[in-house]
């Protein structure tokens, strides 16, 4: 690497500056352009080493995904896993034809899916892959959407006015969902006494215009579970004065693979006839490379007919709910490995490991003068904490996180969503590989700089991070 390429790489963003990828000298073969357009396809070839060798080292560049302490997605699988990988990135998971196998392998784990979330008939539950979360929530709102139309044009009722309901800490992928498919938005904000959506207060957001009522497992901003059973008894209370019967969907991106293993006993899920449909990340706890999700609906009624589309599957028919056409098949292939790899046993001891780390981890932040909980890790592995009110003026969590940076940590500051915007915290996520020795270190590192900011004798400038959290 020379200096030239570094120096280029840290001018970022002004990709513009320098529109050239200069070539180290070791790249520089006969016949061979010692330079790389970084904004045009290049005019001739190259060696595959030497293309190989320039977009290794910019991914190089990239970051120590073990050190990222934010992002729930999966960053180590073992060995035997990668090679699957390998072996299998050719698939399409659309090929039902070509590859009838990864098919049938795919309809296996959603089926597995639906006996782990207690789904009341298995057999007659319908799932699927997607490429994550968002795509399953897409779905599964989209079903909610449609049931309530055709409910809505069978009484001779307009249908123009759907709404969804749900708290002001979901994930970015509802608002998109509210965007993109044309339905109202309805934020219940989280407050002190209600820091999460439970129940109180529902009927002020509930009409008939209602297609659904959203509850995370693990809400994205804290790791912190919505008590879906709570609020299911509220709708039942609901339904009972109104009339009205609005169907829960589960967003368990995270939660939904946390929930059946270290805490079997909550009742969350298809348990609660109310629960229409359940979605969850195959690349976060159910601990896959990026690029899956599922999403699965108690039964047929849930999952409206004229919604799925027919393709040829071995002269026969195979039915497709999706927003994608083409996608990777290696990631099913993956969690099929990993639920025979780990099985039942095995997801509770990689979880209550991370929980082990994340509840050490919270005690010990916690415990320290500056900090306050505001969670404790004991739900999915993911904390968060505030500054303590008066411990200092001189910095806030944002300069916390740049001075952690320095020493490779990503461990993200940002403001609460509405309700509790004036409020910032701070969040850890344990994942599958971060050890009681990393956390260790993490401390130390958290220790050193705390007492770093402390020692400052005048104020720290701000560092200008206000922007909200994945808005
Ligand atoms: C991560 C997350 C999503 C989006 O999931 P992707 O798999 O990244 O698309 C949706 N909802 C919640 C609660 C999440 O934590």
């Amino acid at each position: 690497m020379t200096a030239s390429r570094r120096a280029t790489h840290q001018s970022l963003p002004d990709f513009q500056a320098s529109a050239n990828v200069e070539l180290n000298p070791l790249f520089s073969r006969p016949g061979e352009s010692t330079e790389f357009p970084r904004f045009t396809i290049p005019g001739g070839e190259s060696l595959p080493s030497t293309a190989y060798q320039i977009v290794h080292d910019d991914a190089m560049l990239d970051g120590n995904a073990r050190l990222n302490l934010a992002t729930f997605v999966g960053t180590w699988m073992e060995p035997e896993a990668a090679h699957l990988y390998a072996e299998t990135v050719d698939k399409n998971m659309i090929d039902k034809d070509e590859y009838p196998k990864t098919a049938e392998i795919e309809h296996r784990c959603w089926r597995m899916l639906a006996d782990l979330w207690n789904a009341p008939d298995p057999a007659n539950a319908v799932g699927t892959s997607t490429i994550g979360s968002s795509e399953a929530c897409m779905l599964a709102g989209l079903a909610l959407k449609r049931r309530w139309q055709h409910a809505r044009r069978a009484a001779g009722k307009p249908t123009e006015r759907p709404n969804l309901i749900m708290s002001s800490a979901v994930q970015v992928c509802w608002e998109k969902f509210c965007n993109y498919f044309e339905v109202e938005a309805r934020y219940v904000p989280i407050s002190e006494e209600h820091r999460v959506l439970d129940g109180h207060a529902l009927e002020e957001y509930v009409d008939e215009n209602t297609i659904g009522v959203v509850s995370i497992m693990g809400v994205t901003y804290t790791g912190m579970y919505e008590p879906v059973q709570e609020i299911s008894a509220v709708l039942d209370a609901i339904q009972a004065s109104t009339g009205l019967d609005v169907p829960i969907h589960v967003d368990g991106a995270s939660g939904a693979m946390v929930a059946p293993f270290l805490q079997p006993e909550l009742v969350w899920d298809f348990r609660l006839p109310r629960v229409a449909s359940i979605n969850t990340s195959g690349h976060k706890y159910g601990l896959v490379y990026p690029g899956l999700g599922w999403v699965v609906w108690r039964d047929r009624d849930a999952l409206p007919e004229d919604l799925v589309f027919h393709v040829s599957y071995l002269g026969g028919d195979m039915p497709t709910f999706a927003l994608n056409f083409s996608r990777p098949g290696a990631q099913v292939l993956l969690q099929y490995y990993l639920f025979l790899r780990l099985g039942v046993e095995g997801y509770r001891a990689v979880h209550a490991a991370c929980r082990d780390v994340a509840e050490y981890l919270a005690r010990e932040i916690g415990a320290m003068e500056a900090f306050e909980l505001w969670n404790d890790g004991s739900d999915i592995p993911v904390f968060a904490w505030r500054l303590k009110p008066g411990h200092t003026d001189k910095w806030n969590l944002h300069h916390l996180s740049d001075r952690l940076r320095m020493s490779g940590w990503l461990v993200p500051a940002y403001p609460m969503p509405d309700g509790l915007a004036d409020l910032t915290v701070q969040r850890v996520v344990v994942r599958n590989g971060f050890t009681r020795d990393l956390a260790s270190s993490f401390l130390e590192d958290l220790r050193g700089a705390v007492a770093f900011l402390d020692s400052a004798d005048a104020p720290f400038p701000d560092p200008g991070h206000g922007e909200a959290f994945h808005h």
